[in-house]
């Protein structure tokens, strides 16, 4: 279903936001029947534990008071506390919420990470914000949450425009609700700070990368390498950026670029650094940066390349624009951008897809190494964090890969078997209470 929105939050006028659930429940109902997953369990597995919904009023600096809504959806920690990101989005609704949280266990736990799976964001525009107001409303959204969240309970991190100022806010004002003697012990509650507060090195890095790890562990797969191969990115914000800078710096030479206004091409090669020196200055936008031409917006997905990468949204490769794509590998930053109808019609094709809950598991990868650093009271070095990584990260990717050549079966179908086959034997080993 298509749903419209408000014309200054949308990337289009027309943004589907529902297909998300369906994507999701598709995908989990294809691999439990491929592995006969026991139907005890996949009834657990179909429903989220708990849905918090908050509704908290914020003062704005014009000294009116606005009401926000705020969501954290729970799916299951049966392999650990809750982990995944906020996003503030006009596109998230429990719906959203509830789809994201589930790619999150399945993310968590074919990365083998001692966590489930959780989700949650303000629905609103930040562009439509102060940063004084931004501070606020997060504050609010924090204390709103409360006990909901918890370093050893649920663990939230950056997502669609969040990122290490809004998680420095979310600890501060968790650690500042707690005793004096158990704040510094809170720190953990949230991932991706900023490295002076309790944040990783390369934590900002870290999704970006591992989206280039695995395009390029998918290439040497077919014998190819990343030199003078063209790649398009929709979204430039962290994920878009970082994987773009990582595979240029390989000798891939990124053609165009998506954001939520502007569409850029330019088949010579556009400068991953000088575009994102150039958005620094720009409030953060794409728009007019030369030399690029600008192309309309459903132009993008058919720009001629051999790598896709979609960094920004949801379900935004469908049966609409799916025929149209060139690349032959589609590496997905985002969270469920293709749907079942595209993914059918690229398979057909012959077009690998990295799927998201392997490819952009670095993220949340490193906001492990985060998570234990903070526990542990120690401070991992650049280097060591980029190494623990590229092994972790490359252990998922030669499972996946070998399950799915082992079995004929897509990337996808391997990756959500191979997750839910970790999360089924604990639920086998405990059995459920009472
Ligand atoms: N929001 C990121 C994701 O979708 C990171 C989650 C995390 O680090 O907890 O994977």
């Amino acid at each position: 279903m298509i749903a419209t929105v408000k014309k200054s939050n949308a990337r289009s006028s027309k943004i589907p936001v529902q297909g998300m659930m369906e994507n999701v429940m598709e995908q989990f109902y294809s691999a439990a029947d491929y592995i006969d997953l026991n139907n005890n369990i996949r009834k657990i597995l179909a429903i989220t534990n708990n849905e918090i919904v908050v509704k908290f009023p914020v003062r704005m600096d014009n000294g009116e008071v606005e009401i926000f809504t705020g969501y954290r959806v729970q799916h299951n920690n049966a392999l650990g506390p809750y982990k995944g990101g906020l996003r503030y989005h006009p596109t998230v609704d429990i719906d959203a919420a509830r789809a994201l949280a589930m790619w999150m266990t399945w993310k968590t736990s074919l990365a083998g990470l001692p966590y489930g799976g959780a989700k949650g964001g303000i629905k609103l525009n930040p562009k439509l914000y102060s940063k004084n107001e931004l501070e606020r409303i997060t504050r609010r959204f924090t204390y709103a949450l409360a006990d909901n969240i918890g370093p050893e309970h649920d663990i939230p991190a950056p997502d669609v425009n969040t990122n290490s100022q809004t998680m420095a806010w979310m600890s501060d004002t968790y650690m500042s609700t707690r005793p004096p003697a158990e704040r510094s012990a809170n720190q953990h509650v949230v991932t991706g700070k900023p490295a002076g507060s309790g944040g990783l090195e390369g934590r900002d890095r870290a999704t970006g990368y591992g989206v280039f790890l695995t395009v390029k562990l998918q290439l040497e797969k077919r014998g190819e390498t990343l030199e003078g191969k063209r790649f398009i990115v929709q979204g430039f914000g962290n994920v878009g950026y970082w994987a773009a800078h990582f595979m240029e710096n390989e000798g891939a030479k990124m053609v165009a670029v998506q954001d939520a206004q502007t569409t850029l091409e330019n088949q010579d090669g556009i400068s991953v650094a000088d575009l994102f020196q150039y958005t620094q200055s720009n409030a953060n936008a794409i728009a007019n940066f030369i030399p690029a031409n600008e192309i309309a917006t459903e132009d993008f997905f058919g720009v001629d390349c051999e790598v896709c990468i979609p960094a920004a949204l949801g379900n935004q490769i469908t049966q609409e624009n799916a025929d149209k794509i060139k690349a032959f590998v589609i590496a997905e930053g985002a969270n469920g951008p293709t749907n079942g109808d595209a993914e059918k019609i690229l398979e057909n094709r012959g077009v690998t897809i990295i799927p998201d809950i392997l490819c952009n598991s670095g993220g949340v990868t490193a906001s492990y190494f985060e998570w234990l650093q903070n526990r542990n009271g120690e401070l991992w070095q650049l280097d060591e964090v980029m190494e623990k990584l590229t092994k972790k990260l490359t252990e998922s990717f030669e499972k996946v890969y070998k399950y799915s050549q082992e079995e004929s079966i897509s990337m996808r179908k391997a990756a959500f078997c191979i997750a839910i086959k970790r999360i089924e034997m604990a639920y086998t080993q405990r059995g459920i209470f009472p």
